[in-house]
This record gives structure tokens, sequence and C-alpha cells, in this order.
């Protein structure tokens, strides 16, 4: 008998093709976020990791940040399906517990096992019964359920299930580039498209000396959380100052945003394809401001040939903080430091943007080549880890 813990992965089951892809992923994935030494193996829709007794909590809680784990359950592992020994085994581990009433959950994935769930339901819970003074059954609200499994030569008890994050395993679906501003959303659209699978680079535009140095801090810092899903993330840091500036001189006030966010889309499709990253990803939210509606969109999008995936598109701002809450972003986001987006805001940006205007404005000044230079003078920097301090960053 040994402890150790059991992880389900219910929506990759219905992955058939591709199930051995998910599978490697997802232990890789599993490898990389818990620092301890583990042994993972497979069977029939569950892993079962093998670890020093004393790390399995830890491990536990770092599970609960891999995506492709539908549920983790801290179990006992028995050497046999034989139903006296597990009654046996389940009786010692019951009598530490404190409880009036239980029900019995078994899983036969041994079909040819020569009971059904039933009735092995009805056996244990008879050994139970038998063994246990003042139980009884509650099939509705029992206080404790024991879940148990029936495999080929051996078996599984557990009593608890804690639900993981679900999706797939980071990294399945190829690689995508956020576009990563210090706001609330972006934060959070890069957290749904790695619950998908999808493996996050990240592109912050930054433009000195018009934004401190604490809103790429606040970029620093937010990568450093979404990174715990992924185990790491390249941030590419484009220098957008002269753009920026050329934009504030050459373009009609209502039309800079508009412009604006064309030149990031085309340098942000520049640096996805020279990283193979199959998508952009941002957190542009349907009606959020004057470059979020449709038309805006329309115009905005056209400049780039590459899908832009907006996961909140469709939330109301107050789900998209939620979620931002949950994950952990939202404290850092709030920080009033402003981006290059929100400087220079005119105070009537164009809400209809005309696609043959933003093309006529951009006629005014040489944008391929302030394009070519800002993504030439790409900076990668890194996500602050856990525990480090803004200081001690270089
Ligand atoms: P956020 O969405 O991060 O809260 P926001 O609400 O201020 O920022 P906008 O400024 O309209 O939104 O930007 C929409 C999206 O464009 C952002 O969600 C982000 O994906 C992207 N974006 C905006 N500014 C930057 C930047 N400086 N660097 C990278 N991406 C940016
Ligand atoms: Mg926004």
């Amino acid at each position: 008998m040994q402890k150790l813990i059991v992880i389900k992965y219910a929506e990759l089951n219905t992955k058939k093709a591709n199930i051995g892809l998910f599978l490697k992923t997802l232990k890789k994935n599993i490898q990389l976020s818990v620092s301890e030494e583990v042994t993972i193996n497979y069977d029939k829709g569950r892993m079962y990791l093998i670890a020093d007794e004393k790390n399995l909590p830890k491990i536990v809680e770092k599970l609960q940040k891999v995506f492709g784990i539908h549920e983790i359950a801290v179990g006992l592992a028995i050497l046999t399906n034989d139903l006296d020994e597990i009654g046996a085994i389940l009786i010692k581990e019951l009598k530490l517990k404190e409880f009036q009433t239980f029900k019995i959950e078994t899983k036969r994935s041994d079909k040819t096992y020569f009971m059904t769930s039933p009735i092995i339901n009805k056996k244990l819970g008879e050994i139970v019964l038998k063994n246990l003074k003042n139980v009884k059954v509650d099939v509705h609200q029992p206080q404790i359920t024991i879940y148990v499994e029936i495999r080929k030569t051996s078996s599984y008890i557990y009593f608890e299930t804690i639900k993981g994050l679900g999706g797939y395993p980071v990294g399945t679906l190829g690689k995508g580039l956020l576009m990563l501003s210090g706001g609330i959303d972006s934060p959070v659209a890069g957290y749904l498209a790695m619950k998908r699978g999808v493996k996050l680079e990240a592109i912050y535009f930054d433009s000195p000396p018009h934004t401190s140095i604490m809103a790429r801090n606040k970029v620093i810092k937010l990568a450093g959380i979404l990174k715990e899903y992924q185990g790491n993330i390249k941030i590419h840091c484009i220098p957008f100052t002269n753009l920026q500036e050329t934009i504030y001189k050459e373009v009609p006030k209502e039309y800079m945003i508009t412009i604006m966010r064309r030149m990031m889309y085309r340098i942000a499709s520049i640096i996805a394809h020279k990283n193979n990253c199959k998508i952009l990803i941002n957190g542009e939210s349907i009606g959020q401001v004057a470059s979020q509606t449709l038309e805006s969109m329309n115009v905005i999008n056209e400049v780039v040939k590459i899908p832009v995936i907006r996961p909140v598109a469709c939330f109301d701002k107050l789900e998209i903080i939620e979620l931002a809450k949950k994950i952990g972003t939202y404290e850092i986001s709030i920080l009033p430091y402003q981006d290059c987006c929100t400087i220079f805001v005119p105070e009537h940006p164009v809400i209809y943007p005309q696609k043959d205007k933003c093309e006529e404005y951009e006629k005014l000044f040489d944008y391929e080549s302030l394009i070519k230079e800002a993504v030439a003078k790409e900076v990668i920097i890194r996500p602050l880890e856990e525990n480090e301090e803004l200081d001690s960053y270089l």
C-alpha cells in the first residue's frame, strides 16, 4: 500500500487521435511545475504521481495551477483488487476518521472484473458496517464518500477530490503572442488562452519617457504570475516612443489611437511570425472603449493576416475583474501607472473609423521604417520570479 496522487484528465479523453501528445505534454508540464522529485505513471484516464509522502500537500497545491487536470485526489494504491484486502485497508483508514454516514462510489476500469460496480459498493459497504460501529449508509448526503477504483491488478481508494483547472495542457496547441499591457484585461485574456492549451509569449509596447519604468514593472510582475501556469514566459519589449511621437505629430487627433493600434498589430504580427506564434491574443472587449467598437476592430484588424483571438471579447468588465482576482493579477493591474494607450489620448477618439482615412493618414509618415526600427530594437525581458523583489531585478 502506498500513498499517491491520482490525477484525472476528463476532457483529454475526448481527444482520441491526439491523446499521446496531450498526455506527454501534461506529464512534462506537471514535472515542470513541481520542483520535487516525482514518478508519474499512466493508466486509462488517470495519472498516478508518486513522491515522498511529506511533499504531497505541496505538490497538490502546484497541480492546481496545471491546465489539463480535471480532478486531483490524494489516495492509496493497493497492489491487489481483492475485495477482502481492499476492505481491510479501508477499515484501517476509516478508523482514523470521524463520521456517521458514508457512501461508496466504485469505478472499474477493468470491465472484465467479475463483479459490477454496484455489487462492489454493496460488498465493501457491508464490510464497513460490520467493522465500524454507529455508522450508516447515506447515498444522498454522506459525510464521507469513499471512492474505489478497481484496475486490472491493483486498486485505489481516496476520500476527497479537489477540482483542477480543466482545459488542455499548455503547449498542446502551439504558441500564441499575448499583447500584454499593464491593465486588467490582457492578463486575463492570456490566462484563458493558456487554458485552451496555447503557450504564451508576450509583447509589450514601451514608450519611455512618456511611460514610466513602473508601467514596465507591472508587465514584468503580471508575466510573473502568468508564468506559473506554463513554466516560463518570454517578453518581447518593443520601443514604441518614436512611432508614438510621430503619430502624435502627424495624425489628426481623433485618429491617433486607431493608427497607433494598427501599428501595434503590424509589429505584433511580425514578432509572432518570427517566433512561430500562430495567433495574437489581446484583452479587447467589445464596446469597452472607442478602439473596441466593431468598426474600430475591423479597421485595426485588417492590417494583419494572423488570427487575433480576444478571449474576453464578450465578458462584462465585472466578469473580467472577478477572474483577474481569482488568478491574482488584479492587484497589480490596478496600480496607477499609465501605459502608452492612456497617454496621448485625444478627448474625442473616433468611434467609427474609416479604412481609407487610416490609409490616407498613414501616408503622412514613413511608418514602415519606424516599424522596422522598433522591431530591430526589440529587447527580450524576463518575468519577475516568485519571491523576487523588483529592486534586485536586472
Ligand atoms: P487592458 O486590456 O490590459 O486592461 P486596456 O483596457 O487599457 O488594457 P486598451 O488600452 O484598449 O485596453 O488595449 C486593448 C488591448 O490592447 C489590451 O488588452 C492589450 O492586449 C493590448 N495593449 C494595449 N496597450 C498595450 C501595450 N502597451 N503593450 C502591449 N499590448 C497592449
Ligand atoms: Mg481593456
